[in-house]
């Protein structure tokens, strides 16, 4: 079906209602990289980009795995600049699902993974999660584990739910994994945005897990401008040259004169590293509001997203609840159980907190008369 952002933003563009459905920012994007981009493009990157990406900006990422986790990709190898993180999962899992090949997933899960899985020809395993705790069981995984069994996907800091997951769950998984051929996705585009001193356990981190590892990554998050559609994907070289073979004929390559831009952008650290305080205030702010309304939450761990449980307020499913609120109290959410195995209503809807104060506290208001 038409993925879930592009119904609720649409149908929030109709109604003219407040947007908290599709995750994007509304303030700007730092006006600095904005000039940088500008420049590049004065400066004559207007063809083609080299097809893996800029080679300033694929150094520039090496480093920043080195300093970060002490993770080392090589930038001519094992770097490939894409457009967006949903075009690097599109792309790792099309390099590297056949026909049959089972691929597990955790429910609610991103909505691109298990339809690309599909059009691979593969087959989605889905695990569904506790809709409270949303832990995995990783006992439960391993008896998913057979011969046919290619791949795995992981997403820290989780999107819908916010959860992350922790040291042990690496370390399980790392254990779970040895001595098999099985490849892991590791969708990382949040790993900025952690909060309450979490530190992001990204795969990279444990030998185990990077020797099989496509970890997709994204500056739209972490830069505030989701419509630049700019990611990437780090993986080890016999694993990014599949990767590429698909990349090549799937985009080829992505936007230059951003790729110059942001390969000045990234090396300062003070341009990411503040992002899970920027973030948790912006948290904290919302949920102090949301207090005197009669949705149920806990506070998210990472992302920029909360959850809101509504069982408190109507027994409508959440598809409906979603689009009542949209069309009759003008603010628009993400129903859950699309995300879910079945579509597992659990009366829980997502919304979006990368807003200004001004955005938030008129959400709030709305929120809390209903
Ligand atoms: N990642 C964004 C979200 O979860 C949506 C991206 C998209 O619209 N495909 O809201």
């Amino acid at each position: 079906p038409t993925s879930i952002f592009a119904i609720m933003s649409g149908l929030a563009n109709k109604e003219n209602a407040l947007n908290l459905s599709q995750g994007f920012p509304d303030f700007k994007s730092d006006f600095h990289l904005i000039k940088l981009v500008n420049k590049a493009m004065l400066d004559g990157y207007n063809q083609y980009a080299p097809m893996p990406g800029v080679y300033g900006l694929r150094e520039a990422i090496s480093e920043k795995f080195k300093k970060l986790y002490q993770a080392k990709y090589n930038p001519e190898t094992e770097i490939t600049i894409t457009a967006g993180g949903t075009q690097a999962i599109f792309t790792a899992i099309t390099a590297a699902v056949k026909k049959e090949d089972e691929v597990i997933i955790f429910k609610p899960a991103y909505d691109c993974y298990e339809p690309t899985v599909e059009l691979a020809g593969g087959k989605p395993i889905a695990v569904q999660l506790d809709p409270e705790s949303f832990k995995i069981n990783w006992e439960e995984v391993k008896s998913l584990i057979n011969s046919k069994t290619r791949m795995m996907i992981i997403n820290s800091p989780h999107n819908p739910s916010g959860k992350v997951l922790s040291k042990e769950d690496m370390q399980q998984l790392e254990n779970i994994l040895k001595n098999t051929n099985i490849l892991l996705i590791s969708d990382e585009v949040y790993e900025h945005i952690i909060f309450d001193n979490q530190s992001h356990e990204s795969a990279c981190l444990y030998p185990g897990l990077k020797e099989r590892t496509f970890i997709i990554a994204s500056f739209g998050k972490t830069f505030h401008n989701t419509g630049w559609k700019m990611g990437y994907c780090a993986a080890p070289a016999y694993l990014t040259t599949e990767f590429r073979k698909v990349h090549q004929f799937n985009v080829f390559s992505v936007h230059h004169p951003t790729q110059i831009a942001l390969a000045t952008y990234i090396t300062n650290e003070q341009n990411y590293l503040n992002l899970g305080d920027f973030y948790q205030q912006k948290r904290d702010f919302f949920l102090n509001l949301m207090k005197e309304s009669r949705f149920k939450f806990i506070p998210s761990n990472g992302t920029y997203f909360q959850l809101l449980n509504f069982s408190n307020i109507t027994d409508e499913n959440d598809f409906d609840f979603a689009k009542r609120l949209t069309i009759e109290n003008k603010i628009a959410t993400i129903p859950i159980s699309v995300f879910n195995e079945q579509n597992l209503d659990t009366k829980v809807l997502r919304v979006c907190f990368a807003k200004t104060e001004e955005t938030l506290k008129k959400a709030a208001e709305i929120l809390c008369k209903i």
